[in-house]
């Protein structure tokens, strides 16, 4: 099986770890978004939209009902019907009551249209002879014709500026069942639109009625879905197109639809006292981008969080690689580089003499006699001159040569950039600086001598060749008595 290097097993070991943690992070988020989102949708669906609905359908009914009763009193009123079945004598008592009516019960304008005449009366006088073919007139014919006792009409209100007004228009019979007119109140829908408006602005909702043709009918003052005018139907609208498509005709529920790529939600219920279908819309955006943010804010924390964990991981792992290689590279006893650190080093230096070219010269070093004095004075003595030699060998060099424990008591040293001549002379430096020094343990001063075999790099060695040379010296060296230096080159020998 293929061994895998340190540095892929860390770089996937990273990579597992930035999957998992990121997969995770990412999962969570995704699932507290989502779980939030839905809560929202729901409160959104099933509580808000019907609470505004609930709000605008009651603050509807409260205006609506009294005016209701109203006119259905001035239905009943015997003043009235007198009146009317007396032959509409006197217009001024009519306009009395009327007027007396609006201002008693705090109404917008009080009417009533007889049938015979088709006079219009109302609080302030005659105001009109209501005619067949007059567009403006058609909801009179319209009551007259209709089975239920009375209709809420929203229409412009022509005895006053024109201003949308919700009519209340109610059969009016005489003592024997026989329709004679209509009569009612009129109220303006100023306080609709005002809360209409508030729900709007303040709670960033539409809100908005819509007959059952699919017209506009009534919203806040700045206009309904994106500005849409009363009088528009909703089929006009460009950004209703997806609704229509699930809704063609107004029905009471609950949707979701998109508008411009933006989600809405609607809440339709009908009105029956209108006969209208109340909408009140809501963008999804608005009320799911603090949600979106926290998710994106979640994310950041994620992503600082996983790259702070991987950035501390890669700091341990390298870390301990560095100490592992060391480990391995390094001889506990000297602090030199032992035998595969002395590989690689030594591989770099001999490709770069070799390609430059540049002199190289190799020193073997064996100490003379080191199993007498660990015999003598100890294997923990043994150590403690091993580590001292090592600690000569390299104040004797360069920083740039490498210097290796090569095993037990033998060292190698490659000298960079120097000739056998050159290499001679060091070692013989080495070989005299050794022989005078003392080694200190235990009370004790302990001497020792050194055998060294040179060579230098010639242009068809391997690392091989060349050790091989400088141990074939170093064996002359044993050979000739010890503590001394002998050079071998390959076509001449000397001490
Ligand atoms: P020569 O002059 O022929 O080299 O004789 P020598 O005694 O040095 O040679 P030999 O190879 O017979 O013995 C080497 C000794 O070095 C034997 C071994 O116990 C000792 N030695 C090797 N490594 C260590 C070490 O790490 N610590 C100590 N204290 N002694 C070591
Ligand atoms: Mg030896
Ligand atoms: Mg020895």
């Amino acid at each position: 099986m293929p061994l895998r290097s340190p540095l892929y097993s860390q770089r996937s070991l990273v990579l597992t770890l930035i999957a998992l943690l990121g997969a995770g992070f990412l999962a969570t988020s995704l699932l507290s978004y989502f779980a939030s989102r839905t809560s929202i949708r729901d409160n959104i669906v099933n509580t808000e939209l019907p609470l505004t609905s609930d709000t605008v359908y009651s603050e509807i009914q409260k205006d609506l009902v009294r005016p209701i009763l109203i006119s259905s009193m001035m239905s009943r009123d015997t003043f009235m019907r007198d009146w009317v079945v007396a032959g509409e004598r006197d217009p001024d008592q009519m306009t009395r009551y009327l007027n007396e009516v609006m201002t008693h019960y705090g109404a917008y304008t009080a009417f009533f249209v007889s049938d015979s005449s088709l006079t219009y009366y109302h609080a302030k006088g005659v105001l009109k002879q209501i005619k067949v073919d007059e567009p403006r007139d058609t909801w009179y014919f319209r009551v007259r014709d209709m089975k239920d006792p009375y209709e809420i009409n929203v229409d412009p209100d022509l005895a006053n500026k024109d201003s949308l007004t919700f009519f209340i228009n109610y059969k009016v019979y005489d003592y024997h069942n026989r329709f004679i007119g209509a009569a009612g109140v009129g109220l303006t829908v100023d306080a609709v639109i005002k809360l209409i408006d508030k729900y709007q602005q303040r709670y960033q909702r539409s809100v908005y009625f819509v007959d059952t043709f699919g017209r506009l009918v009534l919203t806040g003052a700045e206009g309904g879905p994106e500005g849409a005018q009363v009088g528009q139907t909703l089929h006009e609208l460009d950004s209703m197109k997806d609704l229509q498509a699930r809704l063609p005709k107004p029905h009471s529920g609950s949707y979701e639809y998109s508008s411009h790529g933006q989600g809405h939600f609607l809440n339709v219920r009908f009105i029956p006292e209108l006969n209208w279908y109340l909408f009140v819309d809501k963008r999804e955006d608005g009320a799911l981008s603090e949600i979106r943010q926290s998710l994106y804010l979640n994310l950041l924390i994620c992503l600082v969080v996983t790259l702070s964990v991987l950035f501390l991981l890669n700091r341990v792992i390298s870390r301990y690689q560095r100490r592992i290689h060391a480990q391995a590279t390094l001889d506990s006893l000297t602090d030199l580089p032992n035998r595969r650190g002395f590989d690689l080093l030594a591989a770099q230096a001999m490709h770069e003499a070799q390609r430059e070219p540049k002199p190289l010269t190799a020193m073997l070093l064996d100490l003379d006699h080191f199993k007498a004095l660990n015999d003598t004075h100890g294997h923990l003595a043994g150590d403690q001159v091993l580590a001292g030699f090592a600690r000569d060998l390299e104040s004797c060099l360069r920083h740039a040569d490498i210097v290796c424990r090569w095993g037990g008591e033998e060292f190698i040293v490659l000298l960079k950039d120097t000739d056998g001549d050159t290499g001679h002379k060091i070692a013989e430096k080495i070989r005299q600086h050794v022989e005078q020094q003392r080694y200190a343990y235990d009370g004790k001063s302990l001497q020792l001598t050194v055998s060294i075999g040179v060579t230098s790099l010639q242009a068809d060695d391997t690392l091989h060749s060349l050790l091989s040379r400088a141990d074939h010296a170093m064996y002359r060296a044993k050979q000739a008595g010890r503590n001394r230096t002998c050079v071998e080159m390959p076509h001449s020998r000397y001490e």
